[in-house]
């Protein structure tokens, strides 16, 4: 049996938890959380980190950080995951559905202006699979309008974007930026998030709102003699434990990253010298790195996509689709505008995640390639 998905563990996680267990601080706030937080803002240039218990609760925390309101409109893709939406659906905000690129199920840099009204008081992009979206042209036209970008960087840790000779960590551009170590990212700690805080003017509320609304960091730096309730907030802190074990991740996330791209640039290399037309292969812009956190393959239709998967899933081999455009979910479609959004129906109808873990090997790679060379071989179509 082939997973989907495999959490790969470096070997020094228990180790990090029995310290912080030791140090007597295992609550949020202590030292692998301040640990991780530099290293995230050494490593990528970021402004400030905060770890959070998920990405869900970062990008809740980027919501009540914009003062989100109730009538207020937020621009984001359909194609993605529902935190993306749910962060500012909770604040009472009108998601306006953007559509994903032809040639890559990220979002439409061009689909974006013309959906702008005064009601606009957000712009949230995912870099989908860790590719970077165009964040040049996208920054300059927010700024334009004086409108607030949201990176959904969930996918997207240690993935860059390039231009004019220069490279900058996606999570850098946004005035918020929100990262998932969920088990099934390239580093994990189970449940896990960070956000990051790019305008320098955001970091203290931040703080409190990631301390129940209370001004507890600050006090515990000593620049306070009191703490206590000023604002609103929510317990968005992981415990120091979870801290321990992401730290073990962070510092061995160069060699991580590496053995992704090697299975991820395999599995390309196999699909390649098949050269088959039926099957379309991940498109990279040469302004995107690639931090190896997917491979997926988009088929001719969705009853030939649902076919493979069963076919994968009777030799042993789990592979999944991914999304359903939440323009189209059960709880959204209603107070969707009901624009269609064509690429972005197109991508969730054809599109197949392979495996691809730490763990997997280049035998078992082709054996799945094997399998759904033969796939096309029987369907013969
Ligand atoms: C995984 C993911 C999330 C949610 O991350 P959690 O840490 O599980 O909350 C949000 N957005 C995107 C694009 C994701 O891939």
């Amino acid at each position: 049996m082939i997973p989907f998905n495999k959490p790969y563990i470096t070997g020094r996680e228990l180790e990090f938890i029995s310290d912080a267990v030791a140090c007597g601080h295992i609550s949020g706030n202590g030292k692998y959380t301040k640990l991780c937080q530099k290293l995230a803002e050494e490593s990528w240039r970021f402004h400030k980190c905060l770890l959070t218990t998920s990405c869900t609760d970062a990008l809740e925390m980027a919501a009540i950080l914009l003062d989100i309101k109730p009538g207020d409109e937020v621009i984001m893709p359909s194609f993605t995951f529902v935190s993306t939406a749910l962060a500012f659906v909770r604040q009472g905000a009108k998601v306006v559905f953007a559509d994903s690129r032809s040639d890559h199920p990220g979002i439409d840099e061009h689909a974006i202006e013309h959906l702008i009204t005064k009601k606009t008081r957000a712009i949230v992009v995912v870099h989908y699979a860790g590719i970077a979206v165009d964040m040049k042209p996208l920054m300059e036209m927010a700024d334009r309008y004086k409108i607030p970008v949201v990176e959904d960087a969930a996918q997207a840790i240690d993935s860059f974007y390039i231009r004019d000779g220069a490279t900058k960590a996606l999570g850098s551009f946004g005035v918020l930026s929100a990262f998932s170590f969920h088990e099934t990212k390239n580093i994990q700690s189970g449940e896990g998030g960070m956000l990051v805080i790019n305008d320098p003017k955001l970091v203290k509320r931040a703080e409190i709102i990631w301390e129940k609304g209370t001004n507890r960091a600050e006090f515990f730096r000593g620049e306070v003699n009191k703490y206590g309730w000023v604002d609103v907030g929510s317990s968005f802190l992981p415990a120091d434990t979870i801290a321990a074990f992401l730290y073990a991740q962070l510092i061995d996330i160069l060699d991580i990253q590496q053995k992704r791209r090697s299975l991820w640039n395999n599995y390309n290399r196999l699909f390649e010298s098949w050269n088959s037309s039926r099957i379309q292969l991940p498109f990279i812009p040469d302004y995107a790195t690639n931090n190896g956190h997917m491979f997926y393959l988009v088929l001719e239709s969705f009853e030939l996509r649902q076919q493979l998967i069963s076919h994968l899933k009777a030799n042993g081999v789990l592979a999944v689709f991914h999304y359903l455009p939440l323009h189209l979910s059960d709880y959204y479609r209603d107070k969707h505008d009901g624009r269609s959004l064509p690429n972005s129906e197109y991508f969730a109808d054809r599109l197949l995640r392979l495996p691809l873990y730490y763990e997997l090997t280049f035998e078992q790679q082709k054996f799945i390639v094997e399998l759904i060379h033969d796939f096309f071989e029987k369907t013969n179509q």
